[in-house]
């Protein structure tokens, strides 16, 4: 008995020492416990609050919360990652709720901008006066219409280029290079062209850097164009002397003109070259082919008699005794005899300081000035 007695008080000592250690392990689970709960409701609540807080604005602000939500979208967006589903489908919800409030947003909106549009109701009032303002200058505008109408108006006078296009091409507005200073004469052949001699001329002119004026007799020109249209692109200056070698004393205004005009028209189906110079047939004017006549008349100081001698040293000695600084000498290319003569008398003048050129630029280098309808039979010399 006493054994067990013993063994009961060992077994109750020992139940005694484990009392305490038990007490202790439950107090620890318990405050294990505690802090598990406190860091639960420590989370909890913060997400509890976020999902308040999205409600909130849903429910009370839904403008502000699209606002918001549009611009933290790109934001939340990525968080959203691992609820993707869940997240956009709220969006979509949301997305035409957003698109119908802008809607009243802009309604409003528009409602403000009629406000401002009877604003300008008044302003209308106001028009008036700026209207008036500006009436002043419209005013003022149609005066420096008027200014610049003018100028127009001068322009329409250039408009006389219709004539041009068919009489004024100056086109031989060349590059006159004649020395001024130096001796000059302008050789001139009427009643041509005529290939096998104005041929031979163009030759010895080309020869010796020389230019001469031809007077063309329109009838010719069809049969000669190869021939006119070189003398054209050589720099020779291109004249009239005609339709048919009229005398023009023996017509009338009409017939004068005719006898010009068709030339000119003709002329110019070949070479750009305008209105014309004209050398009179037989150097016949009177009153009225100078007041009919549009252009200078071209006569001549030195008469070669080619067409009369037919002597190609007659026609030499004619010229050379003759000749001087301004002169303007007939020949006709026409006869072999004054071709000859022609390939003989440049290079001489040439050697004797002559400068070869159109009746056109010896005028214009030496400042003479051409006027229509009248006659000129030199230059004026220099000295
Ligand atoms: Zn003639």
């Amino acid at each position: 008995m006493q054994t067990e007695n013993k063994q009961n008080q060992k077994k109750t000592r020992r139940n005694q020492e484990a009392l305490p250690i038990l007490m202790l392990i439950l107090l620890s689970s318990l405050l294990v416990l505690a802090i598990v709960i406190g860091i639960y409701y420590k989370v909890q609540p913060n997400m509890t609050a976020s999902a308040d807080t999205k409600e909130n604005y849903a429910e009370k602000n839904e403008s502000e919360e699209i606002l918001r939500v549009v611009t933290k979208a790109p934001t939340k967006a990525p968080t959203a990652i691992p609820e993707p589903t869940t997240t956009k489908a709220p969006s979509p919800t949301e997305a035409p709720t957003p698109t119908e409030t802008p809607s009243p947003t802009v309604t409003p909106t528009e409602a403000v901008t009629p406000s401002p549009t009877p604003t300008k109701a008044p302003s209308p009032t106001a028009t008036p006066e700026p209207t008036e303002a500006e009436i002043p200058s419209p005013t003022a505008t149609p005066e420096p219409t008027e200014a610049a109408t003018p100028t127009p108006t001068a322009t329409p006078t250039p408009t006389v280029a219709p004539e041009p296009t068919e009489v004024p091409t100056p086109t031989p507005v060349k590059d006159f290079t004649a020395d001024p200073e130096k001796p000059m004469v302008a050789f001139t052949f009427d009643d041509g062209p005529y290939t096998p001699v104005t041929g031979r001329i163009l030759d010895v002119l080309k020869e010796y850097d020389s230019h001469a004026t031809f007077f063309i007799v329109g009838n010719r020109i069809s049969s000669y164009t190869d021939t006119l249209k070189r003398i054209y692109e050589e720099g020779h200056q291109v004249a009239s002397h005609t339709w048919s070698h009229k005398n023009l004393k023996e017509l009338d205004a009409t017939g004068i003109l005719e006898q010009i005009n068709k030339t000119e028209k003709k002329l110019n189906q070949y070479v750009p070259v305008g209105s014309v110079m004209l050398r009179p047939p037989y150097g016949a004017t009177n009153a009225t082919v100078r007041a009919t006549v549009p252009v200078p008349m071209i006569h001549w100081s030195v008469d070669s008699l080619d067409w009369q001698s037919r002597n190609t040293d007659a026609i030499i000695e004619q010229v050379l005794k003759d000749v001087s600084d301004g002169d303007i000498i007939l020949m006709h290319d026409l006869y072999d005899t004054t071709a000859a003569a022609v390939e003989y008398l440049v290079p001489e003048l040439v050697e004797r300081g002559y400068q070869l050129v159109t009746v056109e630029e010896m005028f214009a280098v030496r400042g003479q000035e051409l006027t229509a309808g009248k006659v000129y039979y030199q230059a004026i010399p220099k000295r």
